[in-house]
């Protein structure tokens, strides 16, 4: 058959004035998928993302979404296509309760909030109301519900990690990007944060493209890890592959 994947990025390029700092990088995602994109420091993970989700335009290579050719699209049209992504910095409001970042992360998603503010007739009123049944639906299924309307200065780094992720779900991502999504989480709070990841496949998502240096992570979560080293692609495979590859262990230990 011809099923085209969810995402497909050929021969991404993108080089700052002199530096490479991604070369030549082919990958794609599947519908239903988790896949992990992993590499030592300054591999050129953070540049992908910007390629992928029109921050960057690419120095060379394409990249398709939904059958889409969306290179050089501007960001805004590439989340309401469905991509969305995360940064490395947070995106919650630490005054804000749990609901209210959510309801926010809805807001700026859309373009029904500045309407509601002006013309507050019924069908806006609707959409409120179905804002804010999908903003706790959200909290919900990041098992955040008994924390609804904790403000947010009072979680704890687990609980934190799960509301930035569910800021990315007001979205409404299809193929939703995560960039070091459990940094500074202990073991047992990353544990409980890739069960969480792993329910949205299907329910909340179609597919999950995560950055991640937390190994037993990104390991435990990934249907298919895809690994970069100096810009390029190292190796790719199941997780289970990519624990036994060789390059992959001298590339991290820094003999590539
Ligand atoms: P980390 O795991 O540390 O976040 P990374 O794999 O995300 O690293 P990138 O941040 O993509 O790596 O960086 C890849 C290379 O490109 C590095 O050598 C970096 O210095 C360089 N680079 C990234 N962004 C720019 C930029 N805007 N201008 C110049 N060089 C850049």
């Amino acid at each position: 058959t011809d099923r085209q994947p969810l995402l497909r990025a050929d021969d991404l390029t993108m080089t700052f004035g002199g530096i490479t700092a991604v070369k030549d990088f082919s990958f794609h995602i599947e519908p239903g998928e988790i896949v992990g994109l992993i590499g030592p420091n300054g591999a050129g993970k953070t540049t992908c993302f910007n390629m992928l989700t029109g921050f960057y335009a690419p120095s060379n290579g394409r990249v398709r979404f939904k059958g889409q050719d969306i290179t050089n699209r501007k960001p805004h049209a590439i989340a309401r296509l469905g991509l969305v992504r995360s940064f490395q910095k947070t995106n919650v409001m630490k005054r804000l309760t749990v609901f209210e970042n959510v309801l926010t992360g809805h807001y700026m998603a859309s373009r029904q909030s500045l309407l509601a503010t002006f013309f507050p007739g019924e069908a806006v009123r609707r959409a409120e109301r179905e804002a804010r049944e999908s903003a706790a639906a959200i909290v919900e299924t990041m098992g955040l519900a008994q924390r609804m309307n904790a403000p947010a200065h009072l979680l704890s780094c687990g609980e934190l990690r799960l509301l930035e992720v569910a800021v990315a779900l007001a979205a409404k991502p299809s193929l939703l990007m995560l960039d070091e999504p459990a940094a500074g989480l202990n073991s047992h709070e990353a544990g409980t944060f890739g069960a969480v990841l792993k329910t949205l496949i299907g329910r909340s998502i179609d597919a999950l493209l995560i950055v991640e240096h937390n190994m037993d992570l990104v390991m435990s979560v990934s249907d298919r890890i895809v690994v970069l080293n100096f810009g390029r692609k190292l190796a790719e495979g199941r997780p289970a592959e990519i624990i036994e590859n060789r390059q992959v262990a001298e590339a991290y230990l820094g003999k590539a």
